[in-house]
């Protein structure tokens, strides 16, 4: 990778290696763009195969927390951390480590937990610093309020395409009933929505057939259903060219990160189908809107008033793309950068 012209071309801010000799720690930092506040991102740990899959993956996530919260209006920037390390090899010591890294950025950069990261392992990391969020009882938690999100989300999307107000006696396929997807049963269920739904666990199954009469089907029949909406709520990477092609849902809004498998031609041939895709950094912004509100005190109130931001902003997406007949993919990232450029061009004028 050539490491300069590739941060050129994505925008980046900044990169930190980091590397402690007595605990092994191996680390990357991503800073991507600080423009509408300090860098935000959880930290994840993974046993990448080359460090420059460590590094790929630290800055195409933390460009994605930019976008996610430039368009949603959130005063905070993109950031992204990642150990390298096998998760049997994780111990108190090196998170340590890390936490005494992040102490050091002084606050340029607020991380949270991520995949192979438990709460407690971010409670250690943050005995060395104070930039750490997503810890406090307070919160509940984000998934409930993700899930919130993507019902909104919905809302947003099923008025815009199907062009009714009422989710009664719609139909929706829900893949992965975690900590998100059953959360957005329960929203979806009491509003009288008919659910389909998927996963590999047969108890997360058998526990929404009984609260709420969903169909069960296996995991690879979820994506050739016959319904209004199919909300991907499990893994990244499910719209691709070998399952686009069976969708037959006109709308696709749920959780997941990093849906498209490949942003340009996913997108694209999801459009071509005529399938109103809700960018996932953008109806999934609820986790983040959690995190930003326990970091300035949290207010129930507040943090459910900002939720209503996505349904607004997923609004303002569909009518940009059609009008400027850009995928919502494209519309979405442009909305994030006129949002950043704004917030540029205030602070110059501040400075003058
Ligand atoms: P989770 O780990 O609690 O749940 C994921 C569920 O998906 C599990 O029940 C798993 O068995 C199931 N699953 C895995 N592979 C599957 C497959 N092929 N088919 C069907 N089911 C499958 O995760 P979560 O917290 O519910 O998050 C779900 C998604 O939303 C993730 O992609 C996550 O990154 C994203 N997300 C979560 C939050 C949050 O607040 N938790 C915020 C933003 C984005």
């Amino acid at each position: 990778m050539k490491l300069f012209e590739t941060i050129k071309k994505m925008g980046h801010e900044q990169i930190f290696f980091c590397h402690d000799e007595e605990s092994d720690l191996k680390a990357i930092i991503a800073i991507h763009d600080t423009s509408l506040g300090p860098a935000m991102g959880a930290t994840r740990l993974w046993p990448f195969a080359s460090e420059e899959k460590a590094l790929q993956d630290a800055l195409r996530l933390s460009r994605g927390m930019t976008y996610k919260a430039a368009c949603l209006n959130i005063p905070i920037g993109g950031g992204k951390g990642v150990i390298i390390a096998n998760p049997e090899n994780k111990t108190d010591k090196l998170l340590r480590a890390y936490g005494r890294f992040v102490q050091k950025l002084n606050g340029r950069f607020i991380t949270g937990q991520d995949v192979n990261l438990s709460v407690e392992d971010v409670r250690t990391i943050r005995s060395e610093t104070n930039y750490v969020v997503g810890v406090s009882e307070k919160g509940g938690g984000p998934a409930p309020v993700t899930a919130r999100g993507v019902f909104l989300g919905i809302k947003a999307a099923t008025e815009f395409c199907l062009r009714t107000q009422e989710l009664d006696g719609l139909k929706v396929a829900v893949q992965g009933l975690g900590n998100v997807g059953k959360n957005l049963c329960h929203y979806l269920h009491e509003h009288g929505v008919k659910l389909f739904v998927s996963d590999l666990n047969r108890e997360n199954t058998e526990y929404i057939k009984h609260l709420y009469g969903a169909t069960v089907v296996e995991p690879n029949e979820i994506y050739c259903l016959d319904v209004d909406v199919f909300a991907p709520c499990a893994l990244g990477g499910v719209l691709n060219s070998a399952t686009i092609p069976h969708i037959k849902a006109p709308i696709i809004a749920g959780a997941a990160n990093n849906q498209l498998e490949d942003e340009q031609i996913d997108s694209m041939l999801l459009e071509s189908k005529g399938i109103l895709y809700c960018p996932d950094y953008v109806i999934n912004a609820g986790g983040l809107i959690n995190v930003y509100n326990e970091m300035i005190g949290y207010d129930e109130e507040n943090a459910w008033r900002q939720l209503k931001n996505i349904y607004n902003t997923l609004m303002e997406i569909f009518i940009r793309a059609k009008q400027e007949e850009l995928t919502t993919h494209e519309a979405s990232k442009r909305l994030a950068h006129d949002h950043i450029l704004r917030a540029k061009k205030l602070r110059e004028c501040v400075a003058k």
